[in-house]
Protein backbone atom coordinates (compact mmCIF):
# COMPACT_ATOMS: atom_id res chain seq x y z
CA UNK A 1 0.00 0.00 0.00
CA UNK A 2 1.13 3.54 -1.14
CA UNK A 3 0.79 5.99 1.69
CA UNK A 4 1.54 9.93 1.08
CA UNK A 5 2.21 11.94 4.69
CA UNK A 6 1.50 15.39 4.51
CA UNK A 7 3.74 17.33 6.97
CA UNK A 8 7.12 16.70 8.50
CA UNK A 9 5.78 17.98 12.11
CA UNK A 10 5.92 16.12 15.06
CA UNK A 11 2.96 13.66 13.69
CA UNK A 12 3.63 13.60 10.71
CA UNK A 13 7.49 11.85 11.45
CA UNK A 14 5.62 9.38 13.94
CA UNK A 15 2.88 8.70 11.67
CA UNK A 16 5.16 8.19 8.58
CA UNK A 17 7.69 6.30 10.60
CA UNK A 18 5.14 3.65 11.68
CA UNK A 19 3.13 3.22 8.70
CA UNK A 20 6.47 2.26 7.02
CA UNK A 21 7.54 -0.16 9.61
CA UNK A 22 3.72 -1.51 9.31
CA UNK A 23 4.87 -2.49 5.48
CA UNK A 24 3.70 0.56 3.38
CA UNK A 25 5.46 2.56 1.24
CA UNK A 26 5.26 6.11 2.67
CA UNK A 27 5.87 9.19 0.79
CA UNK A 28 6.25 12.22 3.53
CA UNK A 29 6.06 16.01 1.96
CA UNK A 30 7.56 18.19 4.03
CA UNK A 31 6.98 22.33 2.27
CA UNK A 32 9.89 23.41 4.50
CA UNK A 33 13.55 22.76 3.81
CA UNK A 34 13.62 21.02 6.89
CA UNK A 35 11.59 18.72 9.40
CA UNK A 36 10.45 20.13 12.61
CA UNK A 37 10.51 23.37 12.32
CA UNK A 38 8.07 24.29 15.12
CA UNK A 39 9.12 20.96 17.43
CA UNK A 40 12.15 23.06 17.29
CA UNK A 41 11.45 25.86 18.71
CA UNK A 42 8.94 23.90 22.02
CA UNK A 43 9.85 23.98 25.31
CA UNK A 44 12.04 27.06 25.07
CA UNK A 45 14.09 25.13 22.84
CA UNK A 46 14.30 22.44 25.02
CA UNK A 47 11.44 20.41 23.61
CA UNK A 48 8.80 19.05 26.40
CA UNK A 49 7.80 16.00 24.51
CA UNK A 50 5.32 14.51 26.72
CA UNK A 51 4.32 13.93 30.40
CA UNK A 52 5.15 11.35 32.35
CA UNK A 53 2.41 9.83 33.70
CA UNK A 54 -0.71 7.26 33.02
CA UNK A 55 -2.83 7.84 30.09
CA UNK A 56 -5.75 8.35 32.43
CA UNK A 57 -3.90 11.75 34.15
CA UNK A 58 -2.93 12.69 30.71
CA UNK A 59 -6.66 12.95 29.42
CA UNK A 60 -7.49 15.39 32.38
CA UNK A 61 -4.88 17.93 31.16
CA UNK A 62 -7.16 17.36 27.51
CA UNK A 63 -9.04 20.47 27.53
CA UNK A 64 -11.17 19.54 24.05
CA UNK A 65 -12.51 15.98 23.06
CA UNK A 66 -10.50 13.96 25.78
CA UNK A 67 -13.19 10.81 25.31
CA UNK A 68 -12.23 10.66 21.04
CA UNK A 69 -8.37 10.44 22.69
CA UNK A 70 -9.13 6.93 24.98
CA UNK A 71 -8.37 4.49 22.78
CA UNK A 72 -5.22 6.14 21.35
CA UNK A 73 -4.02 6.95 24.04
CA UNK A 74 -3.99 3.95 25.71
CA UNK A 75 -2.48 2.09 22.87
CA UNK A 76 1.02 4.06 22.68
CA UNK A 77 1.22 5.75 26.13
CA UNK A 78 4.14 8.36 27.06
CA UNK A 79 5.88 5.54 28.41
CA UNK A 80 5.42 4.39 24.88
CA UNK A 81 6.76 7.73 23.56
CA UNK A 82 9.90 7.60 25.90
CA UNK A 83 10.56 4.20 25.00
CA UNK A 84 10.54 5.20 21.32
CA UNK A 85 12.90 8.34 21.80
CA UNK A 86 15.48 5.72 24.24
CA UNK A 87 15.39 2.85 21.37
CA UNK A 88 16.59 5.83 18.89
CA UNK A 89 19.22 6.74 21.46
CA UNK A 90 17.77 9.91 22.90
CA UNK A 91 18.51 9.68 26.30
CA UNK A 92 15.77 12.08 28.66
CA UNK A 93 14.72 13.65 31.71
CA UNK A 94 11.81 13.66 34.06
CA UNK A 95 11.50 17.59 35.56
CA UNK A 96 8.64 19.52 37.47
CA UNK A 97 5.26 18.45 37.00
CA UNK A 98 6.31 15.08 35.23
CA UNK A 99 7.67 17.16 31.96
CA UNK A 100 9.84 15.15 29.75
CA UNK A 101 12.87 16.89 28.35
CA UNK A 102 16.10 15.46 26.60
CA UNK A 103 18.75 15.37 28.46
CA UNK A 104 20.48 17.41 26.51
CA UNK A 105 18.10 20.01 26.61
CA UNK A 106 18.22 20.59 22.89
CA UNK A 107 14.88 20.01 20.76
CA UNK A 108 17.24 19.43 18.20
CA UNK A 109 17.77 16.02 19.67
CA UNK A 110 14.84 15.07 19.22
CA UNK A 111 14.04 16.48 15.92
CA UNK A 112 17.38 14.59 14.59
CA UNK A 113 16.06 11.52 16.40
CA UNK A 114 12.73 11.18 14.24
CA UNK A 115 14.81 11.93 11.30
CA UNK A 116 17.10 9.00 12.06
CA UNK A 117 14.32 6.85 13.13
CA UNK A 118 13.16 7.91 9.49
CA UNK A 119 15.84 6.86 7.46
CA UNK A 120 16.45 3.93 9.57
CA UNK A 121 12.99 2.63 8.15
CA UNK A 122 13.50 3.99 4.81
CA UNK A 123 10.53 6.41 4.56
CA UNK A 124 10.78 8.76 1.92
CA UNK A 125 11.14 12.25 2.65
CA UNK A 126 10.49 15.28 0.19
CA UNK A 127 11.72 18.42 1.41
CA UNK A 128 10.19 21.95 0.09
CA UNK A 129 7.02 20.21 -1.83
CA UNK A 130 3.99 21.66 -0.66
CA UNK A 131 0.43 19.44 -0.99
CA UNK A 132 -1.58 21.90 -2.60
CA UNK A 133 -4.72 19.34 -3.27
CA UNK A 134 -5.76 15.88 -1.68
CA UNK A 135 -7.82 14.07 -4.15
CA UNK A 136 -10.56 11.68 -3.87
CA UNK A 137 -13.33 10.05 -5.73
CA UNK A 138 -16.93 8.05 -4.66
CA UNK A 139 -15.27 8.63 -1.32
CA UNK A 140 -12.23 7.23 -2.07
CA UNK A 141 -8.99 8.81 -1.33
CA UNK A 142 -6.39 8.86 -4.87
CA UNK A 143 -3.55 10.60 -4.13
CA UNK A 144 -2.13 14.44 -3.95
CA UNK A 145 -1.22 17.14 -5.98
CA UNK A 146 1.71 18.95 -4.96
CA UNK A 147 3.33 22.67 -6.34
CA UNK A 148 5.10 20.16 -8.07
CA UNK A 149 3.07 17.06 -9.86
CA UNK A 150 0.63 14.92 -8.89
CA UNK A 151 1.08 11.80 -6.95
CA UNK A 152 -1.03 8.64 -6.71
CA UNK A 153 -1.62 6.45 -3.41
CA UNK A 154 -4.09 4.13 -1.12
CA UNK A 155 -3.76 6.68 1.71
CA UNK A 156 -3.35 10.29 2.76
CA UNK A 157 -2.37 10.81 6.84
CA UNK A 158 -3.12 15.22 7.37
CA UNK A 159 -0.39 16.71 9.64
CA UNK A 160 -0.23 19.84 8.95
CA UNK A 161 -0.59 21.22 12.23
CA UNK A 162 -2.19 24.18 13.40
CA UNK A 163 -2.53 27.98 12.37
CA UNK A 164 0.20 29.28 15.44
CA UNK A 165 3.66 30.71 14.61
CA UNK A 166 2.60 29.95 11.01
CA UNK A 167 6.64 30.58 9.88
CA UNK A 168 7.43 27.34 11.34
CA UNK A 169 4.77 26.38 7.98
CA UNK A 170 1.93 25.15 10.06
CA UNK A 171 -0.83 27.61 7.88
CA UNK A 172 -3.71 25.54 8.40
CA UNK A 173 -3.99 23.88 4.88
CA UNK A 174 -5.02 20.74 6.31
CA UNK A 175 -8.61 22.88 7.40
CA UNK A 176 -8.59 23.57 3.70
CA UNK A 177 -8.12 20.29 2.54
CA UNK A 178 -10.88 18.82 5.06
CA UNK A 179 -13.67 21.08 4.35
CA UNK A 180 -12.76 20.14 0.72
CA UNK A 181 -13.41 16.60 1.40
CA UNK A 182 -16.33 17.47 3.12
CA UNK A 183 -15.36 17.51 6.37
CA UNK A 184 -16.71 19.91 9.14
CA UNK A 185 -13.95 22.26 11.01
CA UNK A 186 -14.83 23.47 14.12
CA UNK A 187 -14.25 27.49 15.09
CA UNK A 188 -10.45 27.75 15.22
CA UNK A 189 -8.91 29.84 17.86
CA UNK A 190 -5.59 30.76 19.85
CA UNK A 191 -4.79 28.92 22.88
CA UNK A 192 -2.38 29.00 25.07
CA UNK A 193 -1.33 32.53 24.42
CA UNK A 194 -2.16 35.43 26.85
CA UNK A 195 -5.31 38.23 27.01
CA UNK A 196 -5.40 41.29 26.00
CA UNK A 197 -6.74 43.79 29.25
CA UNK A 198 -10.02 46.33 28.53
CA UNK A 199 -8.55 49.75 30.00
CA UNK A 200 -5.66 50.99 30.35
CA UNK A 201 -4.60 50.92 34.13
CA UNK A 202 -2.63 47.55 33.69
CA UNK A 203 -0.12 48.95 31.66
CA UNK A 204 1.58 50.63 34.78
CA UNK A 205 2.46 46.92 35.96
CA UNK A 206 3.97 45.92 32.66
CA UNK A 207 7.22 43.71 33.36
CA UNK A 208 5.38 42.66 36.82
CA UNK A 209 5.59 38.89 37.89
CA UNK A 210 3.29 37.84 40.47
CA UNK A 211 3.79 34.34 42.13
CA UNK A 212 1.81 32.77 44.70
CA UNK A 213 -0.92 34.38 43.44
CA UNK A 214 -4.78 32.91 42.70
CA UNK A 215 -5.94 33.78 39.40
CA UNK A 216 -9.85 33.65 39.07
CA UNK A 217 -12.22 33.77 35.40
CA UNK A 218 -15.73 34.36 35.59
CA UNK A 219 -18.04 35.13 32.60
CA UNK A 220 -22.02 35.98 32.43
CA UNK A 221 -22.37 32.47 33.50
CA UNK A 222 -20.37 32.55 36.64
CA UNK A 223 -16.68 31.95 37.89
CA UNK A 224 -14.67 29.08 35.29
CA UNK A 225 -11.51 29.13 36.41
CA UNK A 226 -9.64 29.71 39.55
CA UNK A 227 -5.56 28.65 40.45
CA UNK A 228 -2.59 29.43 42.30
CA UNK A 229 0.38 29.89 40.59
CA UNK A 230 2.56 32.38 38.90
CA UNK A 231 1.33 35.24 36.29
CA UNK A 232 2.78 38.44 35.01
CA UNK A 233 1.68 41.46 33.61
CA UNK A 234 3.07 42.71 29.68
CA UNK A 235 2.40 45.30 27.61
CA UNK A 236 -1.07 43.99 26.06
CA UNK A 237 -2.11 42.82 29.19
CA UNK A 238 -1.30 39.67 31.27
CA UNK A 239 0.80 35.89 30.38
CA UNK A 240 2.67 33.55 32.44
CA UNK A 241 1.36 29.95 33.47
CA UNK A 242 -1.78 30.99 34.84
CA UNK A 243 -3.07 33.02 32.04
CA UNK A 244 -2.24 30.15 29.23
CA UNK A 245 -3.83 27.72 31.41
CA UNK A 246 -6.71 30.47 31.57
CA UNK A 247 -6.62 30.66 27.90
CA UNK A 248 -7.26 27.29 26.85
CA UNK A 249 -10.41 27.06 29.24
CA UNK A 250 -11.68 30.45 26.78
CA UNK A 251 -13.02 28.19 23.44
CA UNK A 252 -15.97 27.93 24.46
CA UNK A 253 -16.74 31.65 25.65
CA UNK A 254 -16.71 35.25 24.48
CA UNK A 255 -13.32 36.74 25.65
CA UNK A 256 -14.59 39.85 26.26
CA UNK A 257 -17.35 38.53 28.81
CA UNK A 258 -14.26 36.96 30.70
CA UNK A 259 -13.59 39.21 33.77
CA UNK A 260 -10.47 38.01 35.61
CA UNK A 261 -9.41 38.37 39.50
CA UNK A 262 -6.11 38.37 41.57
CA UNK A 263 -6.15 37.55 44.65
CA UNK A 264 -2.70 38.89 45.76
CA UNK A 265 -2.73 37.45 49.12
CA UNK A 266 -4.45 33.71 48.73
CA UNK A 267 -3.05 32.25 52.27
CA UNK A 268 -4.63 34.64 54.03
CA UNK A 269 -8.35 34.93 54.30
CA UNK A 270 -10.27 38.20 54.43
CA UNK A 271 -10.30 38.53 58.45
CA UNK A 272 -6.44 37.48 58.69
CA UNK A 273 -5.63 39.99 55.66
CA UNK A 274 -7.46 42.70 57.45
CA UNK A 275 -5.59 41.97 60.54
CA UNK A 276 -1.91 42.02 58.44
CA UNK A 277 -3.10 45.38 56.76
CA UNK A 278 -4.29 46.86 60.45
CA UNK A 279 -0.51 46.21 61.43
CA UNK A 280 1.04 47.80 58.74
CA UNK A 281 -0.69 50.86 59.14
CA UNK A 282 -0.85 50.65 62.73
CA UNK A 283 3.39 50.88 62.31
CA UNK A 284 3.31 53.67 60.27
CA UNK A 285 0.18 55.86 61.75
CA UNK A 286 1.04 58.81 61.39
CA UNK A 287 2.62 58.34 58.03
CA UNK A 288 0.53 58.71 54.56
CA UNK A 289 -1.26 55.65 53.16
CA UNK A 290 0.57 55.61 49.69
CA UNK A 291 3.67 55.33 52.03
CA UNK A 292 2.35 52.45 54.10
CA UNK A 293 1.95 49.45 51.36
CA UNK A 294 5.29 48.15 50.72
CA UNK A 295 5.53 45.50 53.29
CA UNK A 296 2.55 44.01 51.85
CA UNK A 297 2.87 44.43 48.23
CA UNK A 298 5.33 44.89 44.92
CA UNK A 299 6.16 48.44 44.53
CA UNK A 300 4.56 48.64 40.89
CA UNK A 301 1.28 47.42 42.47
CA UNK A 302 0.61 50.44 44.99
CA UNK A 303 -0.48 53.19 42.92
CA UNK A 304 -3.12 50.91 40.96
CA UNK A 305 -4.07 49.12 44.21
CA UNK A 306 -4.62 52.46 46.24
CA UNK A 307 -6.44 53.83 42.99
CA UNK A 308 -9.23 50.73 43.24
CA UNK A 309 -9.43 51.10 46.90
CA UNK A 310 -10.29 54.85 46.76
CA UNK A 311 -8.62 55.36 49.62
CA UNK A 312 -7.28 59.52 48.92
CA UNK A 313 -3.19 58.47 48.69
CA UNK A 314 -2.14 61.47 51.29
CA UNK A 315 -4.51 60.31 53.89
CA UNK A 316 -2.90 59.85 57.25
CA UNK A 317 -3.19 55.96 57.91
CA UNK A 318 -4.41 57.40 61.60
CA UNK A 319 -8.02 58.46 59.89
CA UNK A 320 -8.34 55.07 57.63
CA UNK A 321 -12.00 54.34 58.52
CA UNK A 322 -13.08 50.77 59.06
CA UNK A 323 -15.10 50.80 55.65
CA UNK A 324 -11.72 52.20 53.70
CA UNK A 325 -9.72 48.99 55.04
CA UNK A 326 -12.53 46.83 54.38
CA UNK A 327 -12.69 47.96 50.53
CA UNK A 328 -8.60 47.69 50.56
CA UNK A 329 -8.60 43.99 51.75
CA UNK A 330 -11.43 43.68 49.10
CA UNK A 331 -9.55 44.76 46.33
CA UNK A 332 -5.90 42.80 47.71
CA UNK A 333 -8.19 39.36 47.38
CA UNK A 334 -9.76 40.76 44.48
CA UNK A 335 -8.05 42.64 41.66
CA UNK A 336 -10.21 42.99 38.43
CA UNK A 337 -9.57 43.33 34.89
CA UNK A 338 -11.85 43.15 31.89
CA UNK A 339 -10.27 40.60 28.91
CA UNK A 340 -10.50 42.12 25.75
CA UNK A 341 -9.73 39.36 23.25
CA UNK A 342 -7.04 36.94 23.21
CA UNK A 343 -3.28 37.04 21.67
CA UNK A 344 -2.82 36.12 18.07
CA UNK A 345 -1.92 32.94 16.53
CA UNK A 346 1.63 34.26 15.88
CA UNK A 347 2.06 33.98 19.43
CA UNK A 348 -0.18 31.26 20.65
CA UNK A 349 1.18 27.69 21.47
CA UNK A 350 -1.72 26.01 20.01
CA UNK A 351 -4.96 26.53 18.26
CA UNK A 352 -8.02 24.89 19.75
CA UNK A 353 -11.07 23.76 17.29
CA UNK A 354 -10.34 21.85 13.91
CA UNK A 355 -11.45 19.29 11.70
CA UNK A 356 -14.15 17.81 14.09
CA UNK A 357 -13.74 14.79 15.75
CA UNK A 358 -17.10 13.45 15.08
CA UNK A 359 -16.20 12.50 11.75
CA UNK A 360 -13.26 10.63 12.02
CA UNK A 361 -12.83 7.01 14.09
CA UNK A 362 -10.70 7.48 17.31
CA UNK A 363 -9.26 4.27 17.11
CA UNK A 364 -7.50 4.95 13.17
CA UNK A 365 -7.88 8.28 13.26
CA UNK A 366 -9.24 7.59 9.72
CA UNK A 367 -12.57 9.96 8.23
CA UNK A 368 -15.54 8.17 8.13
CA UNK A 369 -16.23 10.38 4.90
CA UNK A 370 -13.35 9.62 2.60
CA UNK A 371 -11.92 5.98 3.08
CA UNK A 372 -7.86 5.68 3.09
CA UNK A 373 -7.84 10.06 4.63
CA UNK A 374 -6.66 9.99 7.78
CA UNK A 375 -6.14 13.20 10.06
CA UNK A 376 -3.48 12.71 12.51
CA UNK A 377 -1.91 15.74 15.21
CA UNK A 378 -3.06 19.59 16.04
CA UNK A 379 -5.42 19.74 12.86
CA UNK A 380 -7.62 17.62 14.76
CA UNK A 381 -10.24 19.19 17.05
CA UNK A 382 -8.20 18.29 20.25
CA UNK A 383 -5.77 20.46 22.52
CA UNK A 384 -4.61 20.04 25.85
CA UNK A 385 -2.61 22.23 29.18
CA UNK A 386 1.13 23.00 28.97
CA UNK A 387 3.22 20.20 30.28
CA UNK A 388 4.18 17.78 26.81
CA UNK A 389 0.30 16.89 26.60
CA UNK A 390 0.03 18.21 23.31
CA UNK A 391 3.04 16.61 21.56
CA UNK A 392 1.66 13.57 22.97
CA UNK A 393 -1.30 14.33 21.18
CA UNK A 394 0.37 14.09 18.11
CA UNK A 395 2.47 11.31 18.86
CA UNK A 396 -0.58 9.02 20.30
CA UNK A 397 -2.53 9.96 17.01
CA UNK A 398 -0.07 9.78 14.78
CA UNK A 399 0.67 5.99 16.27
CA UNK A 400 -2.97 5.12 15.59
CA UNK A 401 -3.02 6.43 12.12
CA UNK A 402 0.46 4.55 11.75
CA UNK A 403 -0.70 1.06 12.49
CA UNK A 404 -3.90 1.29 11.30
CA UNK A 405 -3.02 -0.69 8.00
CA UNK A 406 -0.95 -3.82 9.47
C1 LIG B 1 6.33 28.17 20.90
C2 LIG B 1 5.72 26.80 21.06
C3 LIG B 1 6.16 25.98 22.08
C4 LIG B 1 5.57 24.69 22.24
N1 LIG B 1 6.07 23.89 23.20
C5 LIG B 1 5.50 22.67 23.40
C6 LIG B 1 6.05 21.78 24.35
O1 LIG B 1 7.11 22.02 24.95
N2 LIG B 1 5.39 20.58 24.54
C7 LIG B 1 4.27 20.24 23.84
O2 LIG B 1 3.72 19.17 24.08
N3 LIG B 1 3.79 21.04 22.87
C8 LIG B 1 4.39 22.24 22.62
N4 LIG B 1 3.91 23.04 21.63
C9 LIG B 1 2.80 22.55 20.78
C10 LIG B 1 3.36 21.57 19.73
O3 LIG B 1 4.44 22.15 19.06
C11 LIG B 1 2.28 21.18 18.72
O4 LIG B 1 1.17 20.69 19.41
C12 LIG B 1 2.81 20.11 17.76
O5 LIG B 1 3.95 20.60 17.07
C13 LIG B 1 1.75 19.72 16.75
O6 LIG B 1 2.32 18.77 15.88
P1 LIG B 1 1.77 18.57 14.39
O7 LIG B 1 2.64 17.55 13.77
O8 LIG B 1 0.33 18.34 14.43
O9 LIG B 1 1.99 19.98 13.68
P2 LIG B 1 3.33 20.78 13.37
O10 LIG B 1 4.40 20.43 14.32
O11 LIG B 1 2.90 22.20 13.27
O12 LIG B 1 3.79 20.25 11.94
C14 LIG B 1 3.08 20.50 10.77
C15 LIG B 1 4.05 20.39 9.61
O13 LIG B 1 3.32 20.31 8.39
C16 LIG B 1 3.98 21.10 7.40
N5 LIG B 1 2.97 21.47 6.40
C17 LIG B 1 1.88 22.24 6.60
N6 LIG B 1 1.16 22.34 5.47
C18 LIG B 1 1.83 21.61 4.53
C19 LIG B 1 1.57 21.33 3.16
N7 LIG B 1 0.52 21.83 2.52
N8 LIG B 1 2.46 20.56 2.48
C20 LIG B 1 3.57 20.06 3.11
N9 LIG B 1 3.85 20.30 4.41
C21 LIG B 1 2.98 21.06 5.11
C22 LIG B 1 4.54 22.26 8.18
O14 LIG B 1 5.60 22.89 7.51
C23 LIG B 1 4.97 21.58 9.48
O15 LIG B 1 6.31 21.14 9.41
C24 LIG B 1 4.51 24.28 21.40
C25 LIG B 1 4.09 25.12 20.36
C26 LIG B 1 4.68 26.36 20.19
C27 LIG B 1 4.22 27.24 19.05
Amino acid sequence: MKTIVVGGGASGMMAAYYRQISGNQVILFEKNEKLGKKLYITGKGRCNLTNDCEPQEFLNNVVSNPKFLISSINSYTPKDVMDFFEAYGLQLKVERGNRVFPLSDKSSDVIKTLKYALETAGVDVRYNETVVDVLAENGVIKGVVTDKKEYLCDNVIIATGGLSYASTGSTGDGYKFAKSLGHTVTELRPSLCGLNLQGNDFKELQGLTLKNVKLSAKDKKGEFYSEQGEMLFTHFGVSGPLVLTLSALMNMRKPSDVTISIDLKPALDGQQLDLRVLRDLNAKINKEFKNSLDELLPKALIPLVIKRSNIAQNKKNNSITVEERNKLVSVLKGLEFKVASLRDYTEAVITSGGVSVKEVNPKTMESKLVKGLYFVGEVLDLDAFTGGFNLQIAFSTAHSAGVAEE
